[in-house]
């Protein structure tokens, strides 16, 4: 059984299809390389090329039972600032993708989609009947995506799994894979960073929040954990399973200042900071119920806050040799 994983060369891709590779499936993947990494692919077959090149796609999904769709923009300040390319990317390109699946025959697909399409949650931990009311361009674009999944799933049979991460995070344990975005936005690499001689020290974006310390909270899931969802997930479908959206997270809430106290404790170095302030649009509290996803899949999160620092500590040494 092939599964083509489109977006493979990135940061969760890449994870992806490692973690079908393990459980038996062929990996074709499919990426343009705007932000993916061919080191990243390195040890399988990978197609370069846009979504929007359906001849070449549509080549790729007939040699496929089922489809992973990771390739998407995925920075909620970029999106404020250049809409149009997130639109273009994500949705423009998403119905390409969508429309050639249609045409080839390809009903399974796993699609990459965000707690984003949540907007500001009225209560946390958030469960999947929350209302979807995006408050940024990212999280239009993700949920137009889902909705054309649902859409299409009533029109023409096709089944989807609309998986909602919460933060990602660490990296391949085998050390194979990890995070390399440029820039750099995310806390947990710049965390890393900020305790190294060569990185810029760390704004923490707000101290001031209604939580205990002061500080955001978010719920870090490991890259692993996320993508053996994607697995068990595709296995639902092929056994016949009914569509589904399902948050993918650990259920556990970190503040900002806790992760910067797991990055101390594992580097065993001191995280230089600066308290800034808040960045605009970011909620306090984004924590998941997951009880879904455990209850359809018989999946949880399994790897700790100290396996995701540990992880992403070791990728980035790796990835600075
Ligand atoms: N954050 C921070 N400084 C940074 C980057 C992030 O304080 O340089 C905070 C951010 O405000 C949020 C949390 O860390 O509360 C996680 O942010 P990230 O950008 O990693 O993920 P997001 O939650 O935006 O998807």
């Amino acid at each position: 059984m092939k599964v083509l994983v489109v977006g493979g060369a990135g940061y969760i891709g890449s994870h992806a299809a490692r973690v079908l590779r393990r459980h038996g499936f062929d990996v074709l993947l499919y990426d343009n390389l705007s932000t993916g990494h061919v080191a990243l692919a390195k040890g399988f077959e990978l197609v370069v090329g846009e979504v929007t090149e359906t001849g070449k796609l549509a080549d790729a999904m007939k040699r496929s039972q089922a489809v992973m769709h990771f390739a998407a923009h995925a920075y909620v300040g970029e999106s404020v600032k250049d809409p149009r390319r997130y639109f273009r990317n994500n949705v423009e390109g998403g119905l390409a993708l969508l429309n050639t699946a249609l045409e080839t025959g390809l009903r399974n697909v796993i699609f990459s989609s965000t707690c984003a399409v949540y907007g500001i949650p009225a209560q946390v931990p958030i469960s999947e009947d929350a209302p979807r009311q995006p408050v940024n361009p990212y999280g239009v674009s993700k949920l137009f995506f889902e909705q054309a999944l649902e859409a299409y799933d009533v029109a023409y049979g096709l089944r989807f799994a609309s998986l909602r991460y919460f933060n990602a995070a660490g990296a391949d344990e085998a050390g194979e894979t990890g995070e390399c975005h440029d820039p750099e936005t995310h806390l947990i690499p710049l965390a890393l960073r900020a305790a190294t001689e060569h990185g810029a020290p760390l704004q923490v974006f707000g101290s001031d929040y209604p939580t205990a310390d002061g500080t955001c909270i978010r719920d870090y899931i490991h890259v692993t954990d996320l993508a053996e969802a994607h697995v068990k997930a595709l296995e639902h479908l092929l056994r016949g399973g009914n569509s589904m959206a399902l948050n993918l997270g650990t259920g556990r809430g970190h503040s900002v200042k806790e992760v910067i106290t797991a990055v101390e404790t594992i580097t065993g170095k001191r995280v230089r900071m600066q308290l800034g302030p808040r960045r605009a649009g970011d909620p306090p509290a984004l924590v998941a119920d997951p009880g879904r996803a455990e209850g359809v899949l018989g999946w949880k999160a399994k790897r700790s806050l100290a396996e995701i620092v540990s992880t992403a500590w070791q990728w980035l040494q790796r990835s600075q040799r």
